[in-house]
């Protein structure tokens, strides 16, 4: 059997950490990886030069991950469809907007034989309601698709400080024709660094539920601190967000185990972390002191990186209207009329009760 050939579609903020992950695991396995690891870059030009060609001579991304040089085996590369040739697994890790897009051009350049792994955190809502972005991508391109989700703020992890991760994979039975507990060790060899602890499960719908949603109370946690109103405001938020996630869960994804909301690094941790020092707390927050909107606070806060709770507590409402459930939702609906309909934050408690009476 060959060794696997891994390739990572995205390169922004954690999307060149978790790159920066993988390369120094394939050069430690080079029994069980190839060594170079192709990183799909949307190229862009930094200081009159492209982003590529100085990923690859300067061994930094100067724009999304600037401090923290990368391994020499990472190649970047600007064409998504060389990228993927000849690849076993595919690691998607480009905010979830980008990912219609980034699916149809692939189809019919990749094999359905190819693992995937998403890193993203959103959900992908159409005609066939609310789905998870692993489903849609399996949907779309043939290929099992899996999560890894995790309290991963990525400077930290790409600084390698400690921090734990989850990997959710259904396996295929007919994985490389081995047994699962074969292939949860590879992907566990793909992902493990000492800073970057990895557990693996197969609950891919809980680690994913989990990994969209805390975005959207992520927001409403920046809302109350931006007003001032300190530790127990947020809290309060993150009690109330850590309900409705679990609820959407069990309504939506009765596939989902609760147990993953609590165990997991994906599930509470990652709450927590996100609403302590991401970048979803830090536009939230950012609204509020400056009374600015969220996309124009996403775009002076983050330099082209994404908030990705902007996207999905959208996402979130459209499918909650269509199936009449937004007074079942409080938090999430509250956060969505803030950010798109200019409703007062000061009216956060008010909402959260008044919604939650009528549900
Ligand atoms: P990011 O927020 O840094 O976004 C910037 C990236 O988007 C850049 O690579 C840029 O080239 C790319 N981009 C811009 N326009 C594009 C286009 N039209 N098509 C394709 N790509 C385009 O991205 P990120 O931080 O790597 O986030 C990727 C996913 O990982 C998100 O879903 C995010 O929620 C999740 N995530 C992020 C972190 C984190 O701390 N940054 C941690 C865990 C999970
Ligand atoms: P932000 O996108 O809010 O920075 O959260 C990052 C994250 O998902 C941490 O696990």
């Amino acid at each position: 059997v060959h060794p696997f050939k891994v390739t990572v579609i995205g390169s922004g903020n954690w999307g060149t950490t978790i790159a920066k992950v993988i390369a120094e695991n394939t050069c430690l396995n080079p029994q069980l990886f190839v060594k170079d690891v192709q990183m799909w870059v949307f190229e862009e030009k930094v200081d009159g030069k492209k982003l590529t060609e100085i990923i690859n001579t300067k061994h930094e991304n100067v724009k999304y991950l600037p401090g923290i040089t990368l391994p020499g085996n990472l190649v970047a590369n600007p064409d998504l469809i060389d990228s993927v040739r000849g690849a076993d697994i595919i690691v998607f890790n480009i905010p979830h907007q980008f990912l219609p897009r980034i699916v149809k051009q692939l189809k019919g350049h990749v094999q359905p034989s190819v693992r995937a792994i998403s890193c993203l955190k959103g959900f992908e809502v159409g005609p066939n309601g609310v789905q998870l972005l692993s489903a849609y991508i399996t949907q779309e391109l043939g290929m099992e698709c899996g999560a890894l989700s995790g309290a991963n703020l990525a400077p930290e992890v790409a600084k390698e400080n400690w921090s734990e991760t989850t990997v959710a994979y259904q396996l295929p039975s007919d994985f490389r024709g081995e047994g699962k507990d074969v292939d949860h060790k590879l992907l566990k060899a793909l992902f493990h660094r000492p800073y970057f602890h990895v557990n693996v499960i197969e609950d891919v719908a809980g680690v994913s539920i989990a990994g969209a949603l805390k975005n959207v109370v992520a927001l409403g946690c920046g809302f109350v601190e931006g007003l001032g109103w300190g530790n127990n405001a947020a809290a309060a938020i993150q009690r109330v967000g850590l309900g409705e996630i679990i609820k959407f869960g069990q309504v939506f994804f009765p596939e989902s185990k609760v147990e993953t909301y609590y165990k997991e690094s994906a599930g509470v941790a990652d709450l927590i972390t996100t609403c302590s020092g991401g970048r979803n707390v830090r536009v939230g927050k950012y609204m509020a002191t400056s009374g600015k909107n969220a996309l124009d606070s996403e775009k002076e806060l983050l330099n082209g990186q994404s908030a990705q709770g902007i996207i999905t507590c959208k996402e979130v409402h459209e499918w909650l209207s269509s199936c009449k459930k937004t007074n079942e939702f409080p938090l999430f609906e509250a956060v969505y009329q803030i950010v798109y309909n200019g409703v007062p934050m000061v009216r956060l408690p008010d909402m959260i009760e008044e919604l939650g009476c009528i549900a």
